[in-house]
């Protein structure tokens, strides 16, 4: 096997750290089970030497111009390019995702990111406004040391998503990984300093959610970005809040996706599989309650079926294989007690619902039919390969039932009216809505959520708002008069 031990568990100060008096976290490889490396929670001595290097360069970067802070991260796009292969292979260990998804998801999506925020560095700028002969100028200004708190579904890309909008400001970032896959954002931190970030500049500490709160907690901290589930965005938020920190929340959903009877059948079947069973359902805008109009049903229910045949549940680094296991023994449990539920409240099992009699935490592509609004099944976010298909018959119907959730992630329809597609999308109660299309998420367009689902934008222009601050400055060119 690969060696996927770290050189050690942190990259703290332009450097591996490691302080094994910390908890010792196992790193399991989802698709067998073995544990394939170790690493140890942040102590108290590796956070602080994070924060302040982090404090120290930050001020250094800060002070650079645009272009030169874009140099240094699109160079670490073209490293990242560099060693797809290699970094793929790690993120199949961290995650259990097929090769044949993570040599095309993950770290060349980090590149892109850091390529498109390497490219916006230099045109950040301020505004003129000219009140006769006074004048006010604004300056757009980084935030300071911004803490990045990801989720284990796509460790490299979530490292990358917050950290190239973060540099690209003249922030720093202290970046912890989830407990569950900490192996992908240290090679991303080795790599910006390859790169010419000066030491210090990105993080990461590893830990359990404890890290991540004492991260937010210190006063040096100017904003923290959490992507999660809703609980743990909501402590995070409230702890934010304590000391009016800036957030950016990019939490879960319960997406819906409407396929109208006029839909090119083809064409929904794909983006109803891709929005339901791409990383093994582990994606957070994945659209799992699929409403199919009457008429459509049988034939898009038969379709679906006849697809799945297709599924390969082999060795996740064999590139033939194109559906892996659940990144945890936890997760596969959690997923199997909503499976149960659904046969329990009266949902129709029509493919999958079992675990495979293999080590791993396999389990198959499920498919629930004759779905209703009140089953948990349809309610909650069950964050694995469980599509629920629910029936509808109206436009107007179907538009109250997909926005009757306190989710607002994404949301995407099916039709070949036009007229329909974006009056459809204009009705949706969510942040990133497809016409068409299901669950791509390129770094030029902003990606976030509405209601529950998470506060901020990722990507695209809008995630420079959320990585720096407006100051103005007001020049006065007479000479001042005061009432007395
Ligand atoms: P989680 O909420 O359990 O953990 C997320 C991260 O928060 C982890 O790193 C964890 O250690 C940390 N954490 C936990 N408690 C904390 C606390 N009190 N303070 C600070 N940090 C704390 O989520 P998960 O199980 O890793 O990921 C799955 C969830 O993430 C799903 O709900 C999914 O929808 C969501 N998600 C959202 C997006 C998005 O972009 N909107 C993307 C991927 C996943």
């Amino acid at each position: 096997m690969t060696q996927v031990q770290p050189q050690a568990s942190h990259f703290v100060n332009g450097a591996y750290r490691e302080d094994v008096a910390g908890e010792a976290i196992p790193v399991i490889y989802p698709a067998t089970g073995e544990v394939i490396a170790t690493v140890h929670a942040a102590t108290p001595a590796v956070i602080e030497e994070a924060l302040a290097s982090a404090a120290r360069a930050q001020k250094e970067w800060a002070a650079l111009r645009g272009v030169q802070r874009g140099r240094v991260l699109r160079r670490a796009a073209d490293l990242i390019r560099e060693r797809n292969r290699d970094l793929s292979v790690l993120e199949t260990y961290d995650t259990g995702k097929p090769l044949s998804e993570t040599l095309v998801a993950d770290a060349w999506s980090a590149a892109d990111a850091l390529e498109y925020f390497g490219g916006l560095a230099a045109t950040l700028s301020g505004e003129h406004i000219q009140l006769g002969s006074d004048f006010v100028y604004t300056r757009r200004e980084p935030l300071g040391v911004c803490v990045g708190i990801g989720a284990w579904n796509y460790p490299t890309q979530i490292a990358a998503w917050k950290g190239a909008p973060a540099l690209a400001c003249g922030n720093a970032m202290v970046f912890k990984p989830s407990e569950t896959t900490p192996l992908g954002a240290l090679k991303l931190a080795e790599i910006l300093m390859e790169a010419g970030a000066p030491a210090g500049l990105y993080n990461v500490v590893q830990g359990m959610g404890a890290v991540g709160a004492q991260l937010i907690a210190d006063p040096r901290v100017a904003k923290v970005s959490i992507t999660g589930s809703v609980p743990t965005g909501t402590k995070v938020y409230e702890a934010a809040a304590r000391a009016m920190k800036h957030v950016t929340l990019e939490l879960g959903g319960k997406s819906p996706l409407i396929v109208f009877e006029d839909a090119d059948l083809e064409s929904a079947v794909s983006g109803a599989i891709l929005g339901n069973f791409y990383s093994t359902g582990q994606v957070c805008s994945n659209g799992t309650r699929v409403f199919v109009q009457r008429g459509l049903k049988d034939a898009f229910l038969s379709r679906v079926a006849e697809r799945l045949q297709g599924v390969v549940m082999g060795d996740p680094q064999d590139e033939s294989t194109n559906f892996g296991p659940m990144v945890s023994q936890r997760q596969r449990d959690i997923v199997e007690g909503f499976i149960q539920k659904g046969i329990e409240e009266g949902a129709r099992l029509v493919a999958g619902g079992r675990r495979l009699n293999r080590p791993g935490f396999w389990i198959e592509p499920t498919v629930f039919a004759d779905v209703t609004d009140d089953m948990t099944i349809a309610r909650d976010e069950i964050f694995g390969p469980v599509m629920s298909v629910l029936d509808f018959d109206t436009e107007e119907e179907v538009l109250a039932r997909a926005n009757a959730t306190e989710f607002g992630l994404a949301a995407g329809v099916f039709t070949r009216d036009l007229a329909r597609g974006h009056r459809v999308a204009a009705g949706f109660e969510a942040g990133t809505c497809f016409i068409n299309a299901y669950n791509l998420t390129p770094v030029e367009a902003p990606f976030g959520g509405m209601k529950r689902s998470g506060i901020g934008r990722e990507n695209g222009q809008a995630a420079i708002e959320h990585y720096s601050q407006l100051k103005s400055v007001y020049v006065g060119m007479n000479r001042v008069e005061a009432p007395f």
